[in-house]
């Protein structure tokens, strides 16, 4: 008997709610083929869950995670200025999901300036400027605290250099600004460093973020493994995610040492919400990554062939890269390219 796979689900807000139903819908067209099934438990989160329940987190949706220690979750949208955190934010510090994954690979039929690239961001997750600690010191003067730490470094370096060697990549850079924060992007390449020596077989180097941006623009296939801070694993995200196509395409997993939290890297955009235009790539591709996390490879392997076979023939493809399709047609031509009734 094939198991059946306990979901916390977030569709989230925005696009959130389409590029959810498209990835629900995929996965479970491939379910039946393969033999896996799911038990999906939704929850809202946000703007949403506060009108209905008071609480922009239910108590319910952390009991969930916790319990079912997977999920996967669409855009909750953090509004600029005051109001709530981050949600995003507060369920990595909450789960400590300390490890943020994000692989940028192109897929084919894609016209972009960067044929074929294949490079991996670490972002931690927990700390930097994103530890929320800011106060202002009076009406004028607004102060952040960036935090860094050992624990916090050591384990990101950690798990993108055991992906690297697990995975036979051959470089890991990590990405710094510590000429100028001497202490706290200083330690974090201190610990980098460290933990570097422990992987003989994987070379080793260091670049400034500024430097990385024009790198990454100019040359993008010099990088493999890119381990970095969160604010900075932040903006190389959405420039990495531009040089394969856009943010509808890049997918992500925050990892920590009990659950998972499968998301896209892409926001709620608002921009385009409710009218059938999101690409739902980056979600199902996150979904994909959850697969593999849950050990469903052939269901894994059954979608990525036929996401590869859709962006391949090029005929279903959303507005974003070029192609008049929506959300809907796309994703029932990824289930018509898995061969399902
Ligand atoms: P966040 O602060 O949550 O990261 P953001 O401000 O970076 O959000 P996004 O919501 O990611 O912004 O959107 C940035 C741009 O990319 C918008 O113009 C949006 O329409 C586009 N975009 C993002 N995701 C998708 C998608 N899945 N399909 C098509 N376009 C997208
Ligand atoms: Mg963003």
């Amino acid at each position: 008997m094939a198991t059946t796979h306990k979901i916390t689900l977030v569709p989230g807000d925005g696009i959130g709610p389409e590029v959810t139903a498209a990835t629900v819908s995929i996965l479970e067209a491939a379910a039946k083929i393969t033999g896996s099934s799911f038990d999906w438990h939704t929850f809202d989160a946000g703007a949403d869950a506060f009108a209905k329940t008071g609480e922009y987190i239910p108590k319910a949706l952390y009991e969930s995670i916790e319990a079912n220690k997977v999920a996967l979750k669409g855009p909750v949208t953090t509004p600029i200025g005051g109001g709530f955190s981050s949600i995003n934010v507060t369920l990595r510090k909450k789960f400590d999901l300390y490890s943020n994954f994000r692989p940028v690979k192109s897929l084919p039929g894609i016209k972009t300036n960067y044929p074929n690239i294949d490079l991996i961001i670490f972002r931690e997750n927990t700390e930097d400027l994103y530890a929320g600690l800011e106060v202002m010191i009076n009406p004028d003067i607004a102060q952040s605290l960036k935090i860094i730490t050992r624990k916090g470094s050591t384990r990101i370096a950690r798990s993108a250099f055991e992906y690297a060697k697990k995975h036979g990549r051959k470089k890991v850079h990590a990405i710094h600004k510590a000429n100028i924060m001497k202490l706290s992007d200083g330690l974090f390449l201190k610990c980098c460093k460290e933990v570097a020596e422990e992987y003989p077989e994987i070379t080793y180097a260091e670049h400034i973020v500024d430097n990385t941006c024009m790198q990454l623009v100019m040359n993008p296939y010099q990088y493999d493994v890119i381990l970095t801070e969160n604010l900075y694993g932040d903006i190389l995200s959405d420039l990495c995610s531009g040089l394969i196509g856009g943010l509808g395409l890049v997918p992500g997993a925050n990892l920590g040492a009990d659950c998972a939290i499968f998301e896209a890297v892409h926001g709620s955009a608002p921009d385009i919400a409710g009218q059938d235009k999101a690409n739902p790539t980056a979600l199902l591709q996150s979904a994909i990554l959850m697969l593999h996390h849950l050990d469903e490879t052939a269901a894994a392997n059954l979608v990525q062939g036929a996401l590869e076979t859709v962006y391949a023939e090029g005929k279903s493809l959303t507005r974003d890269i070029g192609g008049t399709s929506g959300t809907k047609a796309f994703s029932e031509a990824v289930i018509a390219a898995m061969g399902a009734k």
